[in-house]
């Protein structure tokens, strides 16, 4: 075998195209749409490498067009579950053994072939089965998952060369990191193409084997995704792709000895009764599992009297209603102080008169659907919970119709109750509570919103003042893992903001970091000696003279 020094290039964000009409992008990617729409495909399991059919099938439909089947894909049973585990564990120990330039290679080359040839489907899978328009397609599945790929194997460079600092004469210190001793289950979110892609691959460029569970209503998008993990030259066995129902999937993956960590994002309920499965089993595993996970926020705005109406508006509409609020970041709380609110009530509604709502295929639609009939379910419940309530009043939206697609307004609230429901829960979709406060009791609000909500994930100050910042990011210390200045609270990028949160936001491992890559090794020291001792007596054994 050749032996030398390799070291990765540099990554670099990739540049977000912008679709502009006319644009070679555009075209590329309309055509890609109106071809994917017309053919209805049929998914298997892929397991070792191989496609497995079950016979037991579910639907991919279109959220904006629920009519429309994409794909009918086979959901696995207790059968094909052991099969994925199986083809894991016998392709760990060529895949760990394999030289980490090589892991790099093949997740490199992904992000290549993502940047180029594969981008439109890509994007069009998610614009059709996660109804994204297609900017939000671009930054997720196209730029976000570049980034993933490039900057983390980035990362693992630099985790391998770490070194312990002090090597004594005739001592040589080094310092291992091992892959994980039996498998990583990653189970996904519907809401990111890109998050799909990170907890898969981060474990597996890090010399683990995976079983990949994705969420039922992104299969469309996740099979496209692992169709581009092969094309990349992942082996056989490393990622296996087992859609199913998380609750018979889940229970089954988790029960098994070889269970070395769990990477998961979704939300709050489903990860803690993952952990309680884990501890239970806590006996059967040959390691402790690491559980690695991101989960809900209720993320919030707030604005200082100092702050300029127009940005606080603008964070506000696009940080609470892009892509339907469904970002775990997505502002869902909002403290606004008495002397801005008629500006910023005024600019926020004059945005949303502008913004039409409908399919992704119309690159005009700000505004598309939500997700699933579940989805639309639970979010007009709460629209509902604010129609009967007196501490409420719908200021825009509020209407919502499911008849072709799961389609809701953008909405906002405004509430008397700063402790009212639709402050403290996380509701998922474009609906945004807005609690109105007196400019003189600003160290109170903030203290009102550390104490509002469980989680603690994104969180937004607008202050022209720059004590009030700083006051600000004091007291909301534990509030959010990713705390933004004079910005919107989502929008999070690869390399510039690592995204996670604490409290019941989750494990807060920083995706897209190396402190994410690190729970997937395990370290090991290694010490030789270069001249081992050969008299058991030390000095001080000397007699006094
Ligand atoms: P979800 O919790 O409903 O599902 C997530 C995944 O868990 C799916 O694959 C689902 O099938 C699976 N699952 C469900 N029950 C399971 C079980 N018993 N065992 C194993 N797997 C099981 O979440 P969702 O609706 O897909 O996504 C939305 C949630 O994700 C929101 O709460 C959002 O805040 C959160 N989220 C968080 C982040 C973050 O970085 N913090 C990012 C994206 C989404």
């Amino acid at each position: 075998m050749a032996h030398g020094i390799f070291t990765l290039p540099d990554p670099k964000n990739e540049p977000v195209l912008d679709y502009r009409a006319g644009s070679t992008e555009r075209v590329e990617l309309q055509a890609k749409l109106k071809e994917l729409r017309k053919k209805e495909i049929e998914i298997p399991l892929v397991i070792g490498g191989k496609a497995v059919k079950t016979g037991k099938l579910a639907e991919c439909v279109v959220p904006h067009d629920h009519g429309h089947v994409l794909a009918r894909y086979h959901l696995a049973g207790k059968k094909e579950v052991q099969m994925a585990i199986d083809a894991a564990l016998k392709a760990r120990e060529q895949w760990a053994a394999m030289p980490w330039q090589d892991r790099a290679a093949i997740f490199n080359r992904a992000a290549d072939l993502l940047r180029t040839s594969w981008r439109t489907t890509l994007n069009a899978a998610t614009m059709l089965g996660q109804s994204k328009n297609a900017m939000q397609a671009e930054i997720d599945a196209a730029c976000e998952l570049i980034d993933f790929l490039n900057f983390n194997t980035k990362y693992m460079e630099q985790i391998y060369t770490e070194q312990p600092p002090e090597n004594p004469t005739g001592i040589w210190n080094q310092l291992e990191q091992r892959p994980l001793e039996g498998f990583v289950f990653a189970v996904s979110p519907f809401n990111f193409t890109a998050i799909a892609g990170n907890l898969t691959s981060a474990p597996a460029m890090m010399g683990n084997v995976v079983v990949w569970k994705p969420a039922s209503s992104c299969v469309y998008s996740g099979w496209y995704l692992m169709k581009l993990f092969e094309a990349a030259g992942v082996p056989a066995g490393v990622i296996n792709f087992v859609p199913g129902p998380g609750s018979a999937v889940g229970p089954m993956v988790m029960d098994h000895p070889e269970l070395a960590g769990i990477h998961f994002t979704g939300s709050t309920p489903v990860f803690q009764s993952m952990w309680k499965t884990v501890g239970d089993n806590i006996a059967k595993y040959r390691s402790y599992p690491r559980i690695v996970g991101e989960t809900g926020g209720k993320d919030f705005v707030v604005a200082h009297p100092s702050a300029g109406a127009d940005e606080v508006a603008v964070g506000l509409v696009r940080g609470a209603f892009e892509y339907q609020g469904q970002k775990c970041s997505a502002a869902s709380r909002a403290y606004i102080p008495k002397n801005l609110w008629p500006r910023v009530e005024k600019k926020m509604l004059a945005m949303l008169d502008d913004m039409t709502m409908g399919g992704t295929e119309d690159f005009t639609n700000f505004v598309n659907a939500v997700i699933d009939r579940g989805a639309f379910r639970d979010i007009t419940a709460y629209i509902d919970h604010a129609k009967r309530s007196k501490k409420a009043k719908i200021i825009a939206g509020g209407g919502y119709d499911d008849s072709k697609g799961f389609f809701i307004e953008p909405t906002i609230v405004v509430t008397t109750d700063p402790h009212f429901k639709l402050m403290e829960e996380e509701i998922f979709g474009p609906v945004l509570t807005i609690y109105v406060y007196e400019g003189k009791d600003w160290k109170k609000t903030l203290k009102l919103v550390d104490a509002t909500s469980p989680f603690a994930l994104t969180g937004a100050v607008f202050s022209k003042d720059r004590y009030a910042l700083i006051e600000a990011r004091e007291t909301l210390v534990n509030c959010a893992g990713n705390f933004y200045l004079n910005d919107k609270p989502t929008g999070a990028v690869v390399g510039q903001q690592p995204f996670g949160g604490a409290r019941a936001s989750g494990t807060n491992d920083k995706a897209g970091s190396m402190l994410n890559l690190l729970r997937w090794v395990s370290p090991r020291t290694v010490k030789e000696n270069y001249n081992p001792p050969t008299d058991y007596r030390y000095p001080f054994l000397e007699a006094d003279e």
